[in-house]
């Protein structure tokens, strides 16, 4: 890459690191100490994180009146996200350090303070995640779940005019790695023997859905909307989430008022908030709307949002079973896609809608895109739809086709023991890759 500053720590300037110099995202972490632990703010880089409430406390920022010395005492990035700029101003000083190739007894003594290894590291939620909002804003996968119940009639009359959403459960998103139990739930009497009663009971059809979360910044105050030209300026950055779905609850309970306990049992994100000004590079048109779709009504449109609101990111979700696990095989890949700039409604959309009748956002609140799926088989984000084979000549379903493991295994729905990993990075030549890590959550039985 032309002009690229070089780091001292030679895995941040390997080109296929998810965190190279120019992104530095936020995350929290665990540190013990004296027997207690305490949580410390940090920023990944190469396969490190650095240490910045260390650094703090070792005195790198002395003198420094932006406020940084006081921000880093907190164990979450929301102190800080509320001060327009500080956190580009703390990665700017960050990068410095991390380019510096001066020496002397202060400087080393920082560097040996400042890392630790991600693999060795026990991450946290990076803010407090006060509210979590979850859209449904990819078009190609409302089209085949909505397929699923209405195949003449896929999406319903408001799709295209309102970014779709509820207001989920954020006492129970955990961070990556955190185990996932198998939910119990209420079910509905089986298809073929309607006059038997619910059962309860743990869920049969578990689910990933594999999505996009943007955290909530600065907030706006209640009763004043974010116009959409500013939603961004409300933006901290971007994470994945997977957003675990009781396929047999919510088919039991959704109706009339839609998603409770077949989606609050759990919601895991991974540990790094991504900084949208990391992402410069991959900003792209939104979806462009075919002809004949109508187009949003004024607070939801501008020009600027046409031409930037989109973001070229490559998503993936690979599985690993208890079996594979034992056999040290690697996990396998169950969808790939590139379709998060496919979305019909950018995340700028979804948050100025989110506060359009004043609802007021809080910092390091979670808003979650829905289930980002592609128009192709191998591009579906959950497994609803990636074993959906539409239907027959008769109009009723025709059998889920399983996946197929590399132990013969096979998966219509997770199964206990199985790992979803996913993955997210932004790639193309000419530009440095900048990646959002990965979010691993195991099912284990309830
Ligand atoms: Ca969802």
């Amino acid at each position: 890459m032309p002009n690229q500053p070089r780091c001292w720590l030679e895995s941040a300037n390997d080109p296929a690191t998810d965190f190279p110099l120019q992104s530095l995202p936020l995350c929290a972490f665990q540190v013990a100490h004296h027997g207690h632990s305490h949580g410390h703010l940090g920023m990944a880089i190469g396969d490190q994180v650095i240490d910045l409430s260390a650094l703090n406390e070792a005195g790198m920022f002395e003198g420094d009146d932006s406020g940084v010395v006081n921000v880093l005492r907190y164990p979450f990035w929301d102190a800080a996200a509320q001060t327009p700029g500080l956190i580009d101003t703390l990665r700017a000083k960050v990068r410095e350090f991390m380019t510096a190739d001066g020496g002397g007894q202060r400087a080393r003594r920082l560097r040996d303070k400042a890392l630790r290894p991600i693999s060795d590291t026990e991450f946290l939620p990076p803010t407090r995640v006060l509210n979590y909002t979850d859209f449904y804003a990819s078009v190609h996968h409302a089209r085949t779940v909505g397929s699923m119940f209405r195949p003449d009639n896929p999406l319903l009359p408001n799709y295209k005019h309102v970014p779709i959403g509820y207001h989920g459960r954020a006492s129970s998103v955990v961070i990556s790695g955190t185990e996932i139990r198998r939910p119990s739930g209420q079910q509905s009497p089986p298809d073929d023997d309607p006059k038997a009663g619910p059962s309860f009971g743990p869920c049969k059809l578990l689910d990933y859905e594999l999505e996009v979360g943007f955290v909530v910044g600065k907030g706006n105050e209640l009763g004043i909307p974010v116009k959409l030209g500013e939603a961004e300026d409300h933006i901290l950055g971007i994470c994945l989430v997977n957003d675990w779905s009781a396929r047999d609850i919510q088919k039991w309970e959704y109706q009339p008022l839609g998603p409770f306990l077949a989606k609050n049992f759990a919601t895991t994100i991974s540990p790094f908030v991504v900084p949208l000004s990391a992402l410069e590079a991959y900003r792209c048109p939104a979806y462009p709307r075919p002809d004949g779709d109508p187009k949003p009504l004024p607070y939801l449109w501008d020009e600027r949002n046409q031409a930037r609101g989109g973001l070229d990111l490559t998503l993936e979700v690979r599985l690993q079973s208890e079996q594979m696990r034992s056999r040290g095989m690697s996990p396998v890949l169950l969808s790939k896609s590139n379709s998060f700039k496919e979305m019909y409604w950018t995340m700028a959309q979804m948050l100025a809608h989110h506060t359009s009748n004043g609802c007021n956002l809080q910092t390091g609140d979670l808003l979650a895109s829905g289930t980002v799926s592609g128009p192709g088989p191998g591009e579906r984000g959950c497994l609803l739809e990636l074993t959906w084979q539409g239907t027959g000549p008769d109009g009723k379903p025709l059998p889920r086709k399983p996946v197929d493991l590399p132990t013969g295994e096979k998966r219509t729905f997770l199964a206990d023991g199985d790992e979803v990993i996913l993955k997210g990075y932004c790639e193309k030549a000419g530009s440095v890759r900048v990646g959002l890590g990965e979010c691993r959550g195991r099912v284990v039985g309830g």
